[in-house]
């Protein structure tokens, strides 16, 4: 089992109020591809920017919804990884609050209530209309990766996925929700993300002006690394697991 530094277990377990803000490395483990890599075999000829937005939804509705489809079903077929697991472990200890910059539902699976997607979700369809949730099933992508988006029940729109597009402002609620959890907390952990996507890269900043602690847990030095109050070298798959176990 790996070291946990000692100033770190001291942070966790003195901790009541835990805020955990997760990005790519999170899932990476689980084997969920990431943005970048989710740009193959059939959809590889398009950049993130030519899927990721409403107008090229607008413009080839069933191109962008077979992407999502299949990106869905790609999160469906892995499972959530030991720093998954880990941190619902935790939350039964403590109140341990978790804003995510992903879409998967792995913190879900493996037991954990999440405060905030600030990204939005791959799970959670929406008409492109009207708003209103849909809770039906979402066709499979045919041999071309196309799908036909579903029609709202409500006013006949096409259902579009519930994530955050390229151009689109973050959910406003998962924002302030994470804010406050950042400043109204004993500790924060920022695992998995290279802080670089606005406006989530601020929270980390958001915890140190309130005087909370900030432990970043990555595998890689990234721009945050500078200003945490202490920086893990490791991933969440193996540094989660050994800081819950020294819990006590
Ligand atoms: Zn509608």
């Amino acid at each position: 089992m790996t070291e946990v530094p000692d100033a770190v277990a001291r942070l966790a377990r003195d901790a009541r109020r835990v805020t955990v803000l997760t990005g790519a490395g999170m899932s990476a483990e689980s084997g969920v591809p990431t943005f970048r890599d989710a740009q193959t075999g059939l959809w590889a000829r398009f950049d993130p920017e030519q899927l990721a937005t409403e107008t090229a939804f607008r413009r080839d509705p069933a191109l962008v919804f077979g992407w999502y489809a299949a990106r869905l079903a790609g999160v469906r077929a892995v499972a959530p990884n030991a720093g998954h697991l880990a941190l619902a472990e935790w939350g039964r200890r403590a109140e341990v609050r978790i804003a995510t910059q992903n879409v998967d539902d792995l913190h879900e699976r493996a037991g954990s209530d999440v405060l905030a997607h600030l990204h939005g979700s791959l799970a959670a369809f929406r008409c492109l209309d009207c708003g209103r949730p849909f809770g039906g099933t979402i066709p499979a992508p045919d041999a071309a990766g196309r799908a036909e988006p579903p029609q709202c029940a409500s006013c006949g729109g096409p259902i579009r996925p519930g994530v955050v597009w390229f151009g689109e402002a973050l959910p406003e609620r998962a924002l302030s929700d994470a804010v406050a959890a950042c400043t109204d907390a004993d500790l924060v952990l920022v695992v998995g993300t290279s802080g670089l996507v606005h406006p989530a890269a601020g929270l980390p900043a958001v915890a140190r002006r309130a005087g909370v602690p900030v432990v970043e847990i990555n595998p890689d030095r990234t721009p945050l690394s500078a200003s945490a109050d202490h920086a893990w070298r490791t991933t969440a798959a193996i540094g989660l697991p050994a800081l819950v176990a020294r819990l006590g």
